[in-house]
């Protein structure tokens, strides 16, 4: 098993569309960003990268690239979870906590879960969406995001791992069954004089 962790920051700005985990929310302020600003979304990111110790979304998608403006984050998520595919790993769960002054999360929560849930291809039940309010933090011009993954091997590289350890298993044994040839020919070999 792995484990991934992601945090990310982004500044509320007024007149722009607030998006938190890929849905978005009405709200006065949205978020500032080079892509859409969805800080939970680039948490996720950086969590699925961490846990394949992979970098992060900066060194894969970086904000000086023009490619990346206004883009829509859920690119990024599909991308990491691409290589924690290819790495031979499925994630398990995830959990999340945000930290805003407003809108409230309680009410947009099962949605959030249910489009972390698609993106991931795992059941909302595997999405955990907790929020708080950033008392006594002064973060309040800004919305921040933590994310843990749980990774599990994928089973087709499970059976893989189980076929190797045969297979090295087998050369062993043929290794064994030289030498144990080599020894009774050592042993029937006649003596010389
Ligand atoms: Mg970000």
């Amino acid at each position: 098993m792995r484990i991934g962790y992601g945090w990310d920051s982004h500044e509320f700005k007024k007149g722009v569309p607030l998006r938190i985990g890929g849905v978005e929310l009405k709200h006065t302020h949205g978020l500032a960003g080079h892509s859409d600003g969805d800080v939970l979304l680039h948490a996720l990111t950086d969590a699925l990268l961490g846990a394949i110790a992979a970098g992060d979304i900066g060194s894969h998608f970086p904000p000086s690239d023009p490619q990346w403006k206004g883009a829509d984050s859920s690119i990024f998520v599909l991308e990491a979870l691409t290589k924690v595919r290819q790495a031979g790993w499925e994630v398990c769960n995830v959990d999340s906590t945000l930290i805003l002054d407003a809108p409230k999360i309680g009410p947009v929560a099962n949605r959030i879960r249910q489009s972390i849930a698609e993106l991931l291809e795992i059941s909302p039940e595997d999405v955990g969406v907790k929020a708080k309010t950033p008392e006594g933090m002064g973060t309040e011009k800004a919305a921040i995001a933590h994310v843990v993954v749980l990774l599990e091997k994928h089973e087709d590289h499970k059976r893989l791992e189980v076929a190797a350890a045969m297979l090295e298993a087998d050369n062993h044994v043929d290794e064994v069954v030289k030498q144990l040839v080599k020894d009774v020919r050592l042993e029937k070999a006649p003596a010389k004089k």
